[in-house]
């Protein structure tokens, strides 16, 4: 089983915080779908095209630029590469882009969960993030979707930002609840450094906020979701039960995925499974149409795999086993490591049963234990 992830690298405007890649010029997205095709076409019969595709993410830049036409013969070229038999197919949608004939064209493609970047209804904010949408566009692109046949949507959040109070947060979330939504992605704001946030912070024009008022903000997001039925099942994502995303749960557990478009990164397994191949596509719209484009690949280890897994399934609710870094991985962890857990255990940070898994507690501070337990 594995997924396929498609990079629609065309966005109306620049967001302040963002550093995937993107365009903002539109004028070369029939030859980018053209030439995407070209790409999916290229895998056919390939190792890549042998075992079955169960997830399919449309991500981005912004895919909801793209016509259902457009959306319609990508999948058509997926469904005559691979051997389709889709759990979950993705869709990124900007809220300004909403209608309900949209909503019922990607339905209709077969796209049952769609992911919108919301992230505030706060006007300012919106504008302090330089979103293209405003926060009524939001609210009646969640009314459309709430009501469409899609069968799971998502919204994102993010916290965290320079004046934004406890409140204000409260309000956002409320807000968002009042959709019902079955899964939400909540994110701390972070600041990059090749964006204009990132241009801003080194020009000292920006104060962001301390760590205890973001720790406050995520106290108040997990609350809020979890009473109204979203349990945190990764770091950054909540869900009802049974709607957690499978695609992304995928990358967390070491499943092979292909990445398709300028930017996009693939990982697969080696066929002895001792190890894996990691690569991107340069994020280069121009080269990438003009057949140019340079990929950058790289070789992880078993060893390297096993503490990638243990960094990932430890921001998970999930967790690890170690009967399952045993049989994946060839990997035990050191007696360093487990006196480790078993003080973090102790410190109720951590859960040690079948599987190892951070508590609550443990969550908040999960980049810091990752850090000391590849290191003990
Ligand atoms: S719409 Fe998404 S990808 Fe495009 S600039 Fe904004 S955050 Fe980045």
């Amino acid at each position: 089983m594995s997924g396929l992830y498609l990079h629609i690298p065309f966005c109306k405007q620049a967001c302040s915080y963002c550093d995937f890649y993107f365009v903002t010029r539109q004028d070369q997205k029939a030859q980018f779908v053209e030439k995407l095709i070209n790409e999916i076409h290229s895998k056919q019969d390939s190792v890549y095209s042998q075992g079955i595709i169960e997830t399919i993410y449309f991500g981005g830049g912004t895919p909801s630029l793209l016509t259902i036409k457009e959306l319609s013969s990508i999948l058509e070229a997926i469904k005559s590469t691979f051997h389709l038999k889709a759990k979950e197919i993705t869709i990124e949608l900007n809220p300004d882009d909403v209608s309900k004939e949209y909503l019922d064209g990607l339905k209709g493609l077969g796209i049952n969960r769609v992911s919108m970047g919301v992230q505030s209804f706060d006007e300012e904010l919106l504008k302090f993030m330089h979103r293209a949408h405003n926060a009524n566009e939001a609210l009646q692109c969640l009314e459309i979707l709430s009501l469409s046949a899609i069968e799971v949507f998502t919204a994102d959040l993010i916290y965290g930002n320079p004046g934004q109070t406890l409140q204000m947060l409260e309000k956002d979330i409320d807000t968002l609840l009042q959709f019902d939504p079955p899964h939400v992605s909540a994110y701390s704001l972070t600041i990059e450094p090749r964006t204009r946030l990132g241009k801003q912070l080194e020009l000292g024009r920006l104060m962001v906020p301390g760590d205890e008022v973001v720790e406050q903000h995520v106290d108040l997001v997990e609350e809020k979701l979890k009473r109204a039925g979203l349990f945190r099942y990764e770091v950054s994502n909540f869900a009802k039960p049974g709607r957690e995303a499978v695609h992304n749960t995928n990358y967390w557990e070491h499943k092979n995925y292909l990445g398709l478009g300028p930017g996009a990164h693939s990982f697969w397994w080696d066929e002895n499974k001792q190890g894996a191949t990691r690569w991107s596509n340069e994020a280069n719209l121009k080269k990438y149409l003009e057949n140019n484009h340079t990929k950058e690949i790289e070789k992880v280890s078993l060893a390297g795999l096993a503490e990638e897994r243990v960094m990932l399934a430890l921001r998970t609710s999930k967790g690890f086993s170690l009967c399952e870094l045993k049989t994946r991985y060839n990997y035990e962890l050191s007696p360093g490591q487990l006196a480790y857990l078993e003080r973090m255990a102790f410190e109720k940070k951590l859960v040690m049963e079948k599987d190892i898994k951070l508590t609550s507690k443990g969550l908040k501070i999960t980049d810091a234990i990752i850090l000391d337990l590849l290191t003990a």
